[in-house]
């Protein structure tokens, strides 16, 4: 075959034109007969089998099931209706549930007759639920076609309004093999295959749309995961070893003064084992010839913010300028008292830039860095305009990278003719499989270490018919002269609810604590910054007892006072959240507490998520049980999540894949650097290929 065949315009495909190709270019991004040949099945229908009732075990499994409605009501939520039936089998009940479409269902759906229903099933303590079932009367459903193994293809609403329904993909599937007489070219080495037992390119391919049986579709799916994977790594791990070479960075080798004197004679604290390691990493790093891009992970509370300075001292020992970015204002002029604390009289010059920095200091700010005077700018988004020159900046540091976006963090690079050091720090633990795939073409440093003489947090669930309790135990602690947080959700979707919510909890509040004893302070998205700041104040002074906020607070406040953490509604917040909420506590001295309040309803994944929170403080555990439960899309954030836009493979399942892909990668790269020997010779060409294409993560750093 023409390799250039697979670039074919899909209108040229038969059955497919220009309406159909306009639709399935704007729904799935297909243009070509390759796109076409890469939309892969989502999953496929089993439907060589029946489950009985009393035979499904967990949640998220697609079942095909024989039984009858015998029962149809719709039920009123807070959040909306929804309609439930009571579908039944011999052996047992469950409930099938709509949330739209009622009308036409209650016209449709016929009470005592059997169907065969088919879809998810989600576990509710013993019952299960399969919401929007796919229907067809038993009567029906014995006549029609079988088909053993049914690939579903990705759908929209409009691609289903348009017609192009799962069939019609299959049938243009069908077309697509016809023409191209099932043949596609090779694109591993025949090592690679021999080594792993893979399925050739072509077999797989036509197992993964039409897959005989189970094996071969597990065979299939093996072989292409392993081959995505394969070659996003190649990207990443090339990319990587093509910026050590190429983009020379400062080499900071000096260890001078300041570092020594501080270390000497400012340090407050014996560093860690941690920390030590870390510092150690970096200078490294920063010492060899190449240019640094760093990623540092440690749990809250873990002392990312000494070794940050550390870094610094280094930088300006070897005469260049730094700054540290942090994603808010309150968190900026955090960092920038603390530093400001640290290096006491040391003869360092630091300055602070955020948005509500004044234009008269803004200006001194401005000439104090292009002519080399200012040693330290901390500051928000502020520091990346572009009016905002160094002299010579030498190393820049990024707090709680996942709020900025890679593009910004790309901007950084041009601050300088030769691209700073770069050093992103996170406090939310990345599990190792994603930090891989996210960020392979960084190096990485944990700190998985806390500073000795911490008491671990103590977490409990509570149910809100507890609540009295609770206040009795919160009034204990303020008589101690603790502080407390009371946390509510904010939801975009929900906002209005969610407000009403943080409001009437807030007016209980202050029944339950009245003035003058109780000072309350409370902090909300729709406030004024400056109402918000003013508050924040009160309770960082220690004026107000309780403070209630949306999760505002989230990123790294730090008042020491405060012992105990509340959350309402906790069954609403994402596990990394509330471990980042719980972070906010166990600062001080004392024994801190975090409280998980909810209702008595609680779905599968939210028990999971309440329990990884009472059983565990370590951060990285929490992130894996987080990565397990969502996926890594939601993990990141809609900002990365387009950067995992595998096709077939999924990061977190495919963790194993992923491991050897890593390996195979890395040894190719290593024996034939420019992919210059024969054996290689089709890889070379996918790569290239690719390359050109872009199919693969453009990935910027
Ligand atoms: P994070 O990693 O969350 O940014 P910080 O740098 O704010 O953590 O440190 C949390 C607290 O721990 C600070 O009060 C800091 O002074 C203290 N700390 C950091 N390192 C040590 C250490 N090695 N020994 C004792 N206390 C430390
Ligand atoms: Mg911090």
């Amino acid at each position: 075959m023409n390799p250039n065949f697979l670039q074919t315009p899909i209108p040229y495909l038969k059955g497919v034109g220009p309406n159909r190709a306009e639709t399935l270019q704007s729904e799935l991004g297909i243009q070509t007969y390759q796109d076409l040949l890469h939309l892969f099945p989502n999953r496929y229908l089993d439907k060589t089998s029946y489950y009985k009732i009393n035979q499904l075990q967990q949640s998220g499994a697609d079942v095909q099931v024989i039984g009858k409605i015998v029962h149809l009501k719709t039920v009123e939520q807070k959040r909306g209706k929804r309609l439930v039936a009571s579908f039944v089998d011999e052996t047992g009940q469950m409930e099938l549930v709509w949330f739209r479409g009622h009308k036409w269902i209650r016209e449709h759906l016929k009470l005592n007759e059997p169907y065969v229903v088919f879809g998810k099933t989600t576990r509710y303590g013993s019952t299960f639920s399969m919401p929007h079932p796919e229907m067809e009367l038993l009567s029906e459903h014995q006549q029609g076609l079988k088909i053993a193994m049914q690939p579903i293809y990705p759908s929209t609403e409009k691609l289903s309004n348009k017609g192009i329904t799962n069939r019609v993909i299959a049938k243009m599937m069908q077309q697509l093999f016809l023409e191209c007489k099932g043949q596609f070219p090779e694109s591993l080495s025949s090592g690679i295959l021999d080594e792993l037992k893979l399925i050739s390119k072509s077999e797989a391919l036509f197992n993964i749309h039409f897959p005989k049986n189970q094996e071969l579709l597990a065979k299939a799916q093996f072989r292409l995961k392993f081959e995505e994977l394969f070659y996003v790594q190649l990207q990443l791990i090339s990319k990587k070893l093509l910026r050590k070479q190429k983009i020379k960075g400062m080499p900071f080798d000096k260890v001078g003064e300041n570092f020594n004197s501080f270390f000497k004679n400012h340090l407050p604290f014996e560093l860690t084992n941690a920390q030590k390691r870390v510092i150690k990493e970096i200078r490294n790093d920063m010492g060899s010839n190449a240019q640094m891009n760093r990623l540092l992970q440690g749990d809250v509370g873990s002392g990312k913010t000494i070794v940050a300075l550390m870094c610094m001292l280094l930088a300006i020992d070897n005469g260049f300028q730094t700054c540290l970015m942090a994603p808010t204002e309150i968190l900026a002029n955090q960092h920038y008292n603390g530093l400001k604390e640290l290096i006491g009289d040391m003869g360092i010059t630091i300055s602070l830039l955020t948005g509500s920095t004044k234009k008269s200091v803004r200006t001194i700010i401005h000439e104090q860095l292009e002519n080399g005077e200012l040693n330290i700018l901390v500051g928000t988004h502020a520091v990346l305009e572009d009016k905002v020159q160094f002299k010579n900046l030498g190393l820049a540091i990024i707090d709680e990278q996942h709020r900025f976006g890679v593009a910004q963090r790309s901007k950084l690079w041009h601050k300088n003719e030769i691209p700073p050091h770069i050093l992103v720090m996170t406090a939310t633990p990345i599990p190792r499989t994603l930090a891989m795939s996210l960020y392979g073409d960084l190096d990485i440093s944990v700190i998985d270490e806390l500073p000795p003489g911490r008491k671990p947090i103590k977490t409990v669930h509570r149910f809100d018919s507890n609540r009295l309790k609770v206040f009795r135990f919160i009034k204990d602690e303020i008589k101690k002269g603790r502080q407390i947080y009371i946390v509510y959700p904010l939801i975009q979707e929900s906002e209005a609810l969610d407000y009403k919510d943080l409001m009437d909890g807030y007016e209980s509040i202050a029944r339950d604590f009245p003035l003058p004893e109780y000072q309350i302070s409370i902090v909300h998205g729709k406030m004024k910054p400056a109402d918000k700041d003013y508050e924040m104040e009160r309770f960082v002074k220690g004026e107000t007892h309780i403070m209630v906020a949306t999760t505002v607070i989230e990123v790294g406040v730090n008042v020491p006072n405060a012992s105990v953490m509340i959350i309402e509604s906790a069954e609403r917040f994402g596990l990394s959240q509330m471990h980042q909420l719980r972070g906010r506590v166990g600062r001080g001295a004392e024994q801190s507490f975090c409280i998980l309040m909810t209702s008595h309803k609680l779905s599968e994944d939210g028990k999971t998520r309440l329990e990884t929170m009472v059983r565990t403080n370590d951060g990285f555990e929490i992130a894996e049980v987080d990565l397990k439960l969502r996926g890594p899309g939601d993990l990141m954030g809609t900002q990365q999540s387009g950067l995992l836009n595998l096709k077939i493979a999924d990061i977190v399942k495919d963790n194993q894949i992923l491991k050897t892909a890593r390996y195979h990668a890395i040894q190719l790269l290593k024996t034939d650097p420019r992919l210059e020997k024969a054996e290689n010779a089709l890889i070379r060409y996918a790569f290239t290929k690719m390359m050109q294409q872009k199919t693969i993560w453009n990935y910027i750093s």
